[in-house]
């Protein structure tokens, strides 16, 4: 998770008993031994219980955690859509948070594009139990399931009804002077 955060230093708990749950779910605050990374009942990343829960401001990640729907975050991976670049992976994972499904983006294998371009196809995954929410979402917004076949269709309306939809979702008014741009080019 790309979190710009500060590490959180452990001082404050040396020493005391309770060192053995170090660490706490951000969202229903249970503890857990430091040997843990994600909470069984929601899925979350842990916290330094010390650096708690609630003082903390608001990060971005935070807000993302909140959105996700634990009951959303169980099962292996699936793959559900598919991005031509790594802006439109973006959209499609914005998306689909607004769901409250969790996704990772992965290069489609098969396309040797070095790691550092923003180049290249993606496919999106999620967790079994929110497929069928994210494949909703998705339908909703006219994505396509699968690579696109190479049509009659405007290539280009297909990622305006994506930022139609995130913009509908949560207002992003980066995305939308993002499209413009690319309209233009
Ligand atoms: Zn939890």
């Amino acid at each position: 998770m790309a979190t710009s955060g500060k590490r959180h230093s452990t001082s404050s708990s040396r020493g005391t008993p309770g060192a053995s749950e170090a660490l706490a779910c951000p969202r229903c605050a249970r503890r857990y031994d430091l040997d843990r990374r994600f909470c069984e009942d929601c899925g979350m990343p842990l916290v330094y219980a010390g650096a708690a829960t609630v003082e903390e401001p608001e990060s971005s990640a935070h807000e993302r955690a909140r959105k996700i729907r634990p009951e959303l975050t169980r099962g292996d991976l699936v793959r559900v859509a598919w991005a031509r670049h790594q802006a439109e992976a973006e959209l499609i994972q914005n998306l689909l948070l607004e769901e409250g499904v969790p996704s990772i983006v992965r290069r489609t294998a098969g396309f040797d594009v070095p790691d550092f371009l923003a180049a290249g196809p993606r496919d999106i995954l999620v967790p079994e139990s929110g497929v069928e929410v994210a494949r909703a979402a998705l339908q909703t917004a006219e994505i396509e399931p699968s690579p696109v076949s190479l049509g009659p269709g405007p290539t280009r309306s297909h990622v305006v009804r994506v930022l139609i939809a995130v913009a509908a979702g949560g207002g992003v008014a980066a995305l939308i002077a993002w499209a413009l741009v690319h309209a233009v080019s």
